[in-house]
């Protein structure tokens, strides 16, 4: 089945950009005869709570977004990950952050790009870099070895889109006082959800575009089909950046429902024929994908 998705962060209670990629999301699948799912992504389990994807919940449900049965959470999925990582060529890394800042910061280094410093150790070295992590109560994290550089995506509103494919994490460093492995990566849990649920539509915002082609790569080594990807602008406040909670009253239990909806309704681009849209399912009818702008939406 052909179904779209909305995967927030259960880290607090959404606010004005996240209402609008919800429901920009919501739009898309729906007009398109999509399904559409909830996915809470809470493998971070120090920064997400229950109770906070309860509030998001109930918050998109009180804008008329509704999602097709079931809530999946990352949280209970790791044998589907455990399964994915079988199938991919990975290898163990032992940099810390400063190990890898530091190498980021060499002459041809690439920006923001794994240096592949343990890609190509030799058994021994690894036993080495290994014992040293253990000596620190550390287990290594695990990486792609990837086999290309650079992948191409399709998006709705940025066309084809190419982007750098690094040996991404998939699966994190952990503590061996814990006795379990590191947290899931982000990177694979999205592909292998995606895959799973069979989402063809990804809907999210534009802060996510060059994570896109690594993302595509990966869900194509584990044999899934790569999605048609709609990246949309972020909100951003009067000085240009991402719109945040210190922005001041920006969740819909603060801002309330009354004044927020119009305010969503005029960020889609939405202004002619949508006066008076009351509800989501009206807003359905006369949303027209091509009216949104390419350009951040400021809040005011
Ligand atoms: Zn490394």
């Amino acid at each position: 089945m052909n179904a779209g998705r909305y995967a927030p962060s259960p880290s607090g209670d959404l606010h004005f950009g996240n209402l609008r990629t919800a429901l920009l999301a919501w739009l898309f699948a729906r007009q398109s005869g999509r399904a559409f799912y909830l996915r809470v992504e809470d493998i971070d389990s120090e920064r997400s709570s229950a109770e906070s994807a309860a509030r998001q919940i109930q918050d998109l449900e009180a804008l008329g977004i509704d999602f097709d049965p079931p809530v999946v959470y990352q949280s209970q999925r790791s044998d589907l990950y455990e399964a994915a990582l079988k199938k991919l060529p990975v290898y163990e890394c032992y940099c810390t952050r400063r190990d890898i800042r530091e190498a980021a910061s060499a002459p041809h280094a690439q920006p923001g790009m794994y240096p592949g410093t343990c890609r190509n150790l030799t058994d021994a070295e690894r036993a080495l870099r290994r014992q040293e992590l253990a000596d620190d109560h550390r287990m290594p994290a695990l990486r792609l070895r990837s086999s290309v550089a650079e992948w191409t995506v399709r998006d709705f509103f940025h066309g084809a889109v190419t982007g750098p494919v690094d040996d991404v994490i998939v699966r994190r460093g952990g503590n061996l006082n814990q006795a379990q492995a590191g947290d899931w990566a982000y990177n694979l849990a999205v592909v292998v959800d995606d895959g799973e649920q069979g989402i063809d539509q990804v809907v999210r915002g534009d802060d996510l575009l060059m994570s896109a082609p690594a993302q595509a790569y990966l869900a194509q080594l584990l044999g899934y089909a790569e999605p048609e990807y709609v990246h949309v602008p972020l909100v951003v406040n009067a000085d240009g950046k991402r719109l945040a909670k210190r922005d001041g009253a920006v969740t819909l239990r603060e801002m309330g429902l009354d004044a927020a909806w119009p305010e969503l309704v005029r960020s889609l681009g939405c202004s002619l024929g949508c006066e008076g849209v009351a509800s989501a399912r009206e807003l359905l009818e006369v949303f027209d994908p091509a009216r949104v702008s390419r350009r951040p939406w400021v809040w005011e």
